[in-house]
């Protein structure tokens, strides 16, 4: 309850959880608080019991808002959380580990060709002198998993492909 009190001052976001509701009652109280500016919570929910709710009944508004705005957030985050789980899934190139990025390495005196180089080609980067590393497994199994819509994750994106396209 101390927590709905201390938000109920915000009494523009009150009005927008009641709007939400979309029935007439709710739209008739959110009109109603806009007329009377009340600024103590029992005058907000002496004007509510008018209309027919009871505080449990406005908690439960304001939470089913809350709900709506968390999930607003998490909509919004989605396509740059996606950017970087398949950034994460790609893995990334690097400088090669075996020659530092200098692209060739010492031969040892005793594995020497006769009049041999002292230096070859990188056996590991093949002279390129980068390396991609490998992506995380859990970053591809989440894409991969994703786009095919199997596996477990399947269910949380067919709810969101679901919840999305039902508006
Ligand atoms: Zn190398």
């Amino acid at each position: 309850m101390g927590l709905f009190f201390e938000s109920i001052h915000q009494l523009e976001e009150l009005k927008m959880a009641l709007v939400f509701q979309e029935t007439p009652r709710t739209d008739a109280l959110a009109c109603a608080l806009e007329r009377s500016h009340p600024e103590r919570p029992s005058q907000v929910l002496n004007l509510a019991s008018k209309y027919g709710f009871t505080p449990t009944k406005l908690i439960a508004i304001w939470q089913k808002y809350m709900v709506f705005k968390a999930q607003n957030a998490f909509y919004k985050a989605l396509p740059e959380v996606f950017r970087a789980v398949i950034r994460d899934a790609m893995g990334a190139e690097s400088c090669c580990p075996r020659c530092n990025g200098i692209r060739e390495v010492s031969v040892p005196e005793e594995f020497r060709r006769p009049n041999g180089s002292p230096r070859r080609i990188c056996p590991q980067c093949g002279g390129s002198g980068i390396v991609r590393m490998l992506g995380n497994s859990s970053a591809q199994r989440l894409v991969l998993e994703s786009v095919v819509f199997t596996g477990r994750r399947a269910v949380l994106v067919q709810h969101l492909h679901s919840t999305v396209c039902r508006d």
